[in-house]
C-alpha cells in the first residue's frame, strides 16, 4: 500500500492509470462501517484509493471539528488488511487555498434534515467530494446510507455536474448491539453509549409497526418519540426516497431518519424501508 500526501502524486498516478479505480473518502477514525465499503470497492475495482481527511469546510462553528478523533497509525494498518493500493492523507493547505471557487448544495434537499440544522455543512461535504474525485478520478465511489441525506446529494452533484463516476451506495453497518457505528461513537461515556442504543431501537419499532401494515407517519413518530423519551431529539423524519415528504409510509420509497443529541454528542442513524 502507497501512503501519498501529495495531491500531485496522486493525480500522476490516476491520469495515466487504464484500471477501475474504486474510491472510498473518510475521515478516518476507521470502522467496521469504512470497512464494508472498502470491502464492496475491492471487489468491483482494480485500484483502490482511500482517502482520510478531516474536511473543515463540512464543520459549522462550535462544532466537533478541532477534537475529531484521529487514529492515523490504526487506520493506516486497517487500510492494508483491507486491500487498499492507495492511502490519501493530504493535509488542510494540499485541499484548499485562499479565496476558494464553492459548491452550494441545491436548495429543497440540501436545505432538509442535516441540511437545515447544520446550514452550509452540505456544500462543504460536496466541495470536498469534488474536490477528492478529481484527483483520485474513481471509476465507482463508495458510500454509506449511514449518511443518507448526503449520499442523495453527491449522486445528485454527479447527475447535475457530468460527472463520469458511479456512486455506489452501500449498507448501513451495526454493532452487534444495533448502535449505528460512527467514528463519533468515541465520544460516549459508557452510560451515553447505553442511552443510543434507543436510536436504533426507535428505527427498529418503527419497522415493526410498517410490518404489521400501519403506514401512518403521525402514528409511526409519535411511537418513535416514545421510545427516545429523556433524549435531545433534533428531529425524527420519514420522507421519500428522493427526501420529500410524503403522505405516508411508501414501501420501498421510504427513509426514516434520526438526529439526537446525546450528552454534547450528535448522533443520526436511519433506516431505509
Ligand atoms: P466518515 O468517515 O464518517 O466521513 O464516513 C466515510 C464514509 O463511510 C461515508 O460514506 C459514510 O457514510 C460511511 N460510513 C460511516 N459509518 C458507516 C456505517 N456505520 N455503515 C456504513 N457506512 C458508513
Amino acid at each position: 500500500m502507497k501512503i501519498i500526501t501529495d495531491k500531485q502524486e496522486l493525480q500522476n498516478i490516476t491520469k495515466n492509470t487504464t484500471k477501475t479505480v474504486g474510491f472510498v473518502p473518510t475521515m478516518g477514525a476507521l470502522h467496521e462501517g469504512h470497512i464494508s465499503l472498502i470491502k464492496k470497492a475491492r471487489e468491483e475495482n482494480e485500484l483502490i484509493i482511500v482517502s482520510i481527511f478531516v474536511n473543515p469546510t463540512q464543520f459549522l462553528a462550535g462544532e466537533d471539528f478541532a477534537k475529531y478523533p484521529k487514529r492515523d497509525e490504526a487506520d493506516k494498518k486497517i487500510c492494508k488488511l483491507a486491500g487498499v493500493d492507495i492511502l490519501f492523507m493530504p493535509n488542510i493547505t494540499m485541499m484548499y487555498g485562499k479565496d476558494e471557487v464553492t459548491i452550494k448544495a441545491p436548495d429543497i434537499r440540501g436545505f432538509v434534515l442535516d441540511g437545515f440544522k447544520r446550514p452550509g455543512h452540505f456544500d462543504g461535504v460536496l466541495q470536498i467530494v469534488l474536490k477528492l474525485f478529481n484527483l483520485a478520478r474513481p471509476t465507482n465511489a463508495y458510500f454509506g446510507r449511514k449518511d443518507a441525506q448526503q449520499v442523495i446529494l453527491i449522486k445528485q452533484m454527479v447527475n447535475n455536474l457530468f460527472l463520469p463516476i458511479n456512486i455506489v451506495d452501500c449498507p448501513l453497518i451495526r454493532g452487534d448491539n444495533g448502535l449505528a457505528l460512527s467514528s463519533r461513537n468515541a465520544y460516549l461515556s459508557q452510560e451515553e453509549k447505553e442511552e443510543a442504543l434507543k436510536i436504533s431501537q426507535s428505527l427498529q419499532d418503527a419497522t415493526k409497526l410498517i410490518v404489521t401494515g400501519n403506514l401512518n407517519i403521525t402514528e409511526i413518530k409519535k411511537m418513535m418519540m416514545k421510545t427516545l423519551d429523556g433524549i435531545d431529539v433534533e428531529y425524527i423524519e420519514i420522507v421519500s426516497r428522493e427526501l420529500l415528504q410524503m403522505q405516508q409510509i411508501e414501501l420501498k420509497n421510504t427513509i426514516i431518519l434520526v438526529a439526537v443529541k446525546i450528552g454534547s454528542t450528535r448522533l443520526i442513524d436511519n433506516i431505509w424501508i
